[in-house]
């Protein structure tokens, strides 16, 4: 990728985490999908200096483009356009076509307030209407404009100046982006692909080594980039080459698979919570049939597995609804669940995740039930059953179950996500038939705390 491009976020409420950044990694995605390569994205507070620096440092690192957000607002510590004028070594000067057509914006907002100062709106309307010479003008989808100021030395960027509002920023894009001179600042771009292949069950340093393996075995793995990121509890495995390189793509995909089998579920990028979605929705051996209904017993998780089935598209057609059956006497009350079992195995049991999940069929009268049932905080922890125990069921009403024990690390928050990931996978399981010794084994505490 022969583009290269910088980024400056402006913000003192973003530099100090009250907003969080939606521009930056947003308009670095716009730009790779062009096969321009982000170099950097600088955040920086809405102090004139520090603008000006970030863009001489970006300047420096020889990138062709800088895209620039926020700070171009009516208000005083809104200097963004007079900072890159600046920058570019530009005067700044009146459009008058831009000041009228920004005041016909504020007309219908005028008659909305009339208590508004009038003289003070029209003053900070003409604020921005100040815009450099040799800018091009993007027409502006709130009240301000964007700007794409080309530089007046040779070997400089282009910057691109943008507003802070996301949904204002991403509408003017398109608009920067059909500019000639944003064009001509990212020439020699090369179109990269981009594909997501994700892993459950493998801790990032096995991957490490199945990566060396692979180069062993003759991949040229240098020609790609490839970049891995465990997120709730999966691995994903993101991987960037240019269309001639897609062999070696190919190659790496097919020893992915031959070394990790069931533990890759995903080669399209697809989530597991979509793969569940489908797979209730029509599964190969009932397609055209209606979908399978799904109840959930929740005890550690609380209702989160329940939430995270209920957030996918198409829900409504197979979530019944879930118990949280927290206490014994929920358990009991709620999902039928013989009080002899809780006396005998504990709560946090294997047989009571069954019970739970066979509770949460017949009290709703579902296809699948779904039991969790653990110690997800360091209430009710012994040495026998640890924070981090975690017992699951996965049942059919009339078919088979997997179930599951997990020894994980983590705080509660993470526990119980990762909690209702491995019920995930689980359902997905089931559904597929995809069932190896993973899915009925005894307790797993090795460090692979997803399994
Ligand atoms: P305005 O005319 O609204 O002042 P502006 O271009 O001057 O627009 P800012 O003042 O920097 O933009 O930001 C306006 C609002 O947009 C901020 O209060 C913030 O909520 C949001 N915002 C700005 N930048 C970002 C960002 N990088 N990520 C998410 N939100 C942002
Ligand atoms: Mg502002």
């Amino acid at each position: 990728m022969s583009a290269r491009a910088g980024i400056v976020v402006t913000g003192t409420e973003i530099l100090g985490g009250r907003v969080q950044d939606r521009n930056g990694p947003w308009m670095a995605e716009r730009l790779r999908e062009m096969g321009v390569e982000t170099a950097h994205i600088v955040v920086v507070g809405d102090r004139p200096e520090d603008m000006t620096s970030s863009l001489r440092f970006l300047a420096e690192e020889g990138v062709g483009l800088i895209c620039t957000s926020g700070g171009l607002g009516p208000t005083a510590d809104d200097m963004t356009a007079a900072v890159v004028a600046d920058f570019q070594g530009r005067q700044m000067y009146l459009d008058e076509a831009l000041e009228a057509e920004i005041a016909e914006i504020l007309k219908p907002l005028l008659k909305r307030w009339p208590t508004l100062d009038h003289d003070a709106v029209r003053e900070s309307n003409r604020k921005q209407a100040i815009v450099p010479t040799g800018a091009t003008i993007l027409a502006p989808v709130g009240t301000a404009p964007g700007l794409v100021v080309p530089p007046t030395q040779a070997q400089q960027p282009t910057v691109v100046v943008l507003p802070g509002p996301p949904s204002e920023l991403q509408r003017m894009w398109q608009s920067a982006v059909a500019t000639d001179a944003f064009r001509a600042a990212i020439v020699g771009a090369t179109e990269y692909r981009q594909e997501m292949i994700r892993l459950f069950g493998v801790p990032e340093s096995e991957l490490a080594a199945t990566l060396r393996a692979i180069g062993d075995e003759g991949v040229d793995l240098n020609q790609i980039e490839v970049t891995t990121c465990m997120r709730r509890g999966e691995l994903e495995i993101v991987s960037r080459y240019e269309p001639e390189d897609k062999a070696i793509y190919a190659a790496l995909e097919a020893g992915l698979r031959s070394h990790h089998g069931l533990a890759l579920f995903s080669d399209d990028g697809s989530t597991i919570d979509e793969q569940v979605a489908a797979l209730l929705l029509s599964s190969p051996e009932r397609s055209g049939q209606a979908p399978h209904t799904i109840a959930v017993a929740e005890s550690c998780t609380a209702g989160l597995l329940s939430a995270r089935l209920t957030e996918i598209p198409g829900a409504s057609a197979y979530v019944l609804g879930g118990l949280i059956v927290y206490s014994n006497a929920a358990k009991i009350a709620l999902a039928g669940v013989e009080p002899s079992l809780l006396e005998s195995h504990g709560a946090v049991s294997v047989e009571v995740a069954v019970a739970l999940a066979q509770g949460a069929i017949s009290r709703l009268n579902a296809e699948i039930g779904v039991g969790i049932t653990g110690i997800a905080g360091p209430g009710g922890a012994t040495p026998t059953r640890p924070v981090g125990r975690i017992c699951l069921c996965v049942a059919q009403r009339d078919g088979g179950q997997v179930v599951r024990v997990i020894d994980m690390p983590g705080d509660r928050g993470t526990i119980r996500d990762r909690s209702t990931t491995v019920a995930m996978h689980m359902i997905r399981r089931l559904l597929t038939g995809e069932v190896d010794a993973w899915d009925s084994a005894g307790v797993d505490s090795s460090d692979a705390p997803n399994r």
